[in-house]
């Protein structure tokens, strides 16, 4: 199989998956995850259409970002991975997206630094959906209280909420995780006002992303499922 198989067949898993839900296909974006692998393989999926792909790790997004954006200006990057406040400055350069804000103090940071380079970026807050101290994104109970104050950043363009559900081959801890960030994003509707066009929901991965989309999500981030095993695990 390659790459550009592998998509054929997680677009028509994307489909079906909608159409069970009873949601439109159209409304489910595909974010390829190109983490570990060569800008050759980002290109292979760029030739099956498309064009914006998910890094978590900054320095090598940057890499893949300085070999391909002369000869590829359509091709795009969403930081899907923690960042250090140190790494903004990165970000800011080049992503056109960014899924794990996470803190006050990186909203800070990421602004800032956007506003010096003249531009803006897609943000998704990131949800501690599965309470284990090792991942990131920020706790359930103190994600209101982060998001009513991301109105005051004008070059973030926060669109909605990220998660990273607990890996597990039992679908009901997962599909909690994913109903945690719907019901949060239920509660930003009615509690902090102003975020009512939070309409992202970027969950599920190759091995829950159609569990994810019965549960509403708008973005799913596959990495292994297009572009094969990685050598090491995707928490790295
Ligand atoms: C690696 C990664 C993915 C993709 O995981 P796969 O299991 O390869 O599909 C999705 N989201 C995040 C945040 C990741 O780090």
């Amino acid at each position: 199989m390659t790459i550009a198989d592998n998509i054929s067949t997680i677009r028509a898993r994307i489909a079906a998956a909608a159409r069970a839900a009873g949601r439109d296909p159209a409304g489910i974006r595909l974010l390829p995850v190109s983490k570990t692998r060569p800008a050759s393989a980002v290109l292979e999926a760029a030739s099956a259409g498309c064009t914006r792909f998910g890094e978590n790790r900054v320095q090598e997004a940057t890499g893949k970002w300085e070999e391909l954006a002369e000869d590829h200006p359509e091709i795009s990057w969403a930081i899907i991975g923690h960042l250090q406040t140190n790494k903004a400055r990165q970000v800011a350069r080049f992503a056109s997206e960014f899924q794990a804000l996470d803190s006050l103090r990186l909203a800070r940071e990421l602004d800032r630094r956007l506003q010096n380079e003249g531009r803006g970026i897609d943000v998704l807050v990131e949800i501690n959906t599965s309470g284990e101290p090792q991942k990131s994104g920020v706790a359930l109970d103190d994600a209101v209280a982060l998001c009513r104050q991301l109105g005051a950043f004008d070059s973030l363009r926060v669109r909605g909420l990220m998660t990273v559900a607990l890996n597990s081959g039992d679908p009901s801890p997962v599909g909690a995780c994913f109903q945690r960030v719907v019901d949060l994003q239920e509660r930003l509707r009615d509690e902090a006002g102003g975020v009512s066009d939070w309409g992202e929901l970027s969950m599920g991965m190759s091995g829950d992303f159609e569990l994810a989309i019965a549960h509403g999500a708008t973005t799913v981030r596959v990495g292994q499922a297009i572009f094969g095993p990685r050598s090491y695990p995707a928490s790295a």
